[in-house]
């Protein structure tokens, strides 16, 4: 007989609290889980992968530009929102199925609806209570609007994948991640976009290079950056639009407004004050390195505990959790080196340390960077720049930092990441042979700092 329900309870079911129920369950815990809306969460539902789809999609109209260089006629190209709506929806169900079946697969009980705890061993969902030993909790977290009067009548990033209609003009607020992803799949999709940003320059918080280079690509490519300024109210106007009344005083009309003004932990109504546990700033859920809350037996992984929001990161916790809790092979993930890139056009990705972060932490950093036109943008005659660059601390000659922006930033970082972590040194980069003619060589090929420490 088993003193409780389940040896793990886990709430949410997005891609913390899958793959550690998944895992959980391999290594032979008796494992429930409960989902209040779609398998698969933020990333499969509403985040990372429509918002890719929609990046591809997005990029056809660029691709239809550069082809006449090489000597295609393309004829006119219309875009139909409707059916990319429809085709993403039905890959995400297709996922959500591919999520439901893994779980199942490795014998985990999975329930519908919002789990709420009663006690530090006891989790209600809907009519019924279940009693576990452990419970993780992986509830992600949620859009934010600003509060300013007429919020309601903005979206954020969850509404902007099922828009009934493609906006002709649209509002977005906001200079992170989201903003300008979704900036560049409107804008390429022929929507007129704007962007507001309350601070001088996107991208707070990468390498000053990174953010500069993406500014410029953004604009170029027709995006409107609005600097210093931020929505003061919306107020629907007499045509159906949304006006919307700035920091400065200035009013524009829109047809859509997109917040993508953070995210925060979704706690709310989660019974955590109930069972004890600590909550820290912006109501995050306060964890140690084993991911373990101020109760002993409540964990919480992923973006709910607001310590790297990345969907890779809330797999490493939920990985970690399990191995640690069931497989015998006690860990922590680590929150290192995190590679991350941002989909925006043009795309950027970075590992390791911002050049600013770097200079606070060595005493003599040496800079190599390289901007350079694509090849592919030769003959499509696009004057755009891509930037490769290196930070080296020069006492040890280790890599501290690799930023890109330009065509495939992603997946070239994400093979340097390697590196990076490993803590490969500038020789070890002179070493390795470049692959020609590829963007990613100047990684390889980079010999004088542009700008020598001092
Ligand atoms: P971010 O934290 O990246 O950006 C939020 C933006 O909103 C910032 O520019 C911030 O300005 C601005 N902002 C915040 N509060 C206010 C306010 N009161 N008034 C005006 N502006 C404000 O959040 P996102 O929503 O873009 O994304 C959430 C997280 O999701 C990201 O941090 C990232 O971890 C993750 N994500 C990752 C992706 C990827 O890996 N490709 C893609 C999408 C999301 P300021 O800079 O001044 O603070």
């Amino acid at each position: 007989m088993h003193p409780y329900d389940y040896d793990l309870f886990v709430i949410g079911g997005g891609s913390g609290g899958v793959r550690a129920a998944r895992i959980s369950a391999g290594h032979g815990a008796r494992v429930g889980l409960c989902e209040e809306s779609r398998l698969g969460g933020t990333c499969v539902i509403r985040g990372c992968v429509p918002k890719k789809l929609m990046v591809f999609a997005s990029q056809f109209s660029e691709a239809f530009e550069d082809a006449a260089g090489y000597g295609w006629s393309v004829g006119e190209a219309r875009f139909d929102w409707p059916a990319l709506v429809a085709a993403k929806e039905k890959e995400i169900t297709r996922l959500e199925g591919v999520y439901g079946r893994l779980l199942e697969g490795a014998g985990v009980t999975v329930h519908e609806g919002r789990g709420r705890l009663i006690d530090a061993h006891t989790v209600e969902v809907g009519e019924r209570r279940f009693t576990a030993k452990t419970i993780l909790v992986a509830v992600g977290g949620r859009p934010t609007k600003l509060d300013i009067p007429g919020a309601e009548l903005g979206i954020i990033s969850d509404d902007a994948f099922d828009l009934p209609e493609q906006p002709k003009e649209l509002l977005i607020v906001g200079g992170g991640y989201i903003a300008v992803e979704f900036a560049g799949i409107f804008n390429g999709l022929g929507t007129k976009v704007t962007v507001a940003y309350r601070r001088d320059r996107i991208l707070r918080g990468f390498d000053e290079d990174v953010r500069r280079v993406v500014d410029a690509g953004m604009r170029e490519r027709g995006v409107d950056i609005r600097t210093q300024v931020c929505p003061a109210r919306l107020d629907r106007a007499d045509d159906g639009r949304i006006e919307v009344t700035f920091t400065d005083d200035s009013t524009a009309r829109y047809d859509q407004v997109f917040f993508a003004t953070g995210r925060s932990p979704y706690v709310g109504d989660l019974g955590l004050e109930a069972a004890g546990v600590t909550l820290g700033r912006g109501g995050r859920i306060e964890v140690d390195d084993d991911s373990r809350t101020s109760v002993e037996n409540i964990f919480a992984v992923g973006d709910v505990t607001d310590r790297i929001q990345l969907t890779p990161v809330a797999l490493a916790e939920g990985h970690a959790f399990a191995d640690t809790q069931y497989g015998g092979m006690p860990r922590q993930a680590s929150h290192d080196n995190v590679p991350s890139a941002v989909f925006s056009q043009p795309p950027a990705a970075s590992v390791g340390l911002a050049e600013h972060e770097a200079r606070e932490r060595c005493e003599a950093l040496d800079v190599y960077r390289s901007e350079f036109t694509p090849m592919r943008y030769t003959l499509a005659g696009r004057g755009e720049k891509a930037l490769m660059k290196l930070l080296v601390d020069r006492d040890s000659d280790r890599v501290l930092g690799l930023h890109v922006v330009g065509p495939d930033a992603g997946e070239i970082v994400q093979g340097f990441a390697v590196a990076v972590r490993a803590g490969l040194t500038k020789a070890d980069f002179d070493r390795t042979i470049g692959i020609h003619p590829t963007s990613a060589e100047e990684l390889v090929t980079m010999r004088v700092p542009v700008d020598p420490a001092t």
